[in-house]
């Protein structure tokens, strides 16, 4: 057994941009132990994830805010705090705040994150409604 502590030495939080659309901020709850990743990931209005896949699928709790998440080839899906969001292993996709709301959620990757192109205007502005 492990206990990771909240705010522990050298668990600060970071911004990320190579893969992300926007400054979006992570802050690492549990650094990757047996292949699971967790992550509380907050998401500034009008910023998102690129497009990509988990190994083993991932799992999302919505903590605050409102925002969005896209499989390919569907129309994206409206989350708001208090949803759970369970993504399969390998299906592409993209999760990122509304773009008159701020979004935080837990993320729980399991396996590896395999990270694709960035999610155009075009593909976002489908998500408005
Ligand atoms: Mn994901």
């Amino acid at each position: 057994m492990q206990i990771f502590h909240g705010r522990a030495a050298g668990a600060n939080s970071d911004t990320r941009t190579a893969t992300f659309h926007g400054e979006v901020w992570a802050d690492p709850v549990m650094p990757t132990t047996d292949n699971v990743t967790i992550n509380n990931v907050f998401f500034p209005p009008d910023t998102r994830t690129n497009w990509h896949t988990h190994e083993q699928g991932q799992i999302l709790q919505v903590l605050a805010g409102q925002g969005w998440v896209c499989l390919e080839g569907e129309e994206a899906k409206a989350i708001r705090a208090g949803d759970t969001v369970w993504i399969p292993a390998d299906e592409v996709h993209w999760h990122g705040a509304a773009a008159d709301s701020y979004m935080l959620h837990t993320a729980i990757s399991l396996g590896k994150t395999v990270w694709q192109d960035d999610v155009s205007a075009e593909q976002f502005s489908g998500a408005t409604s």
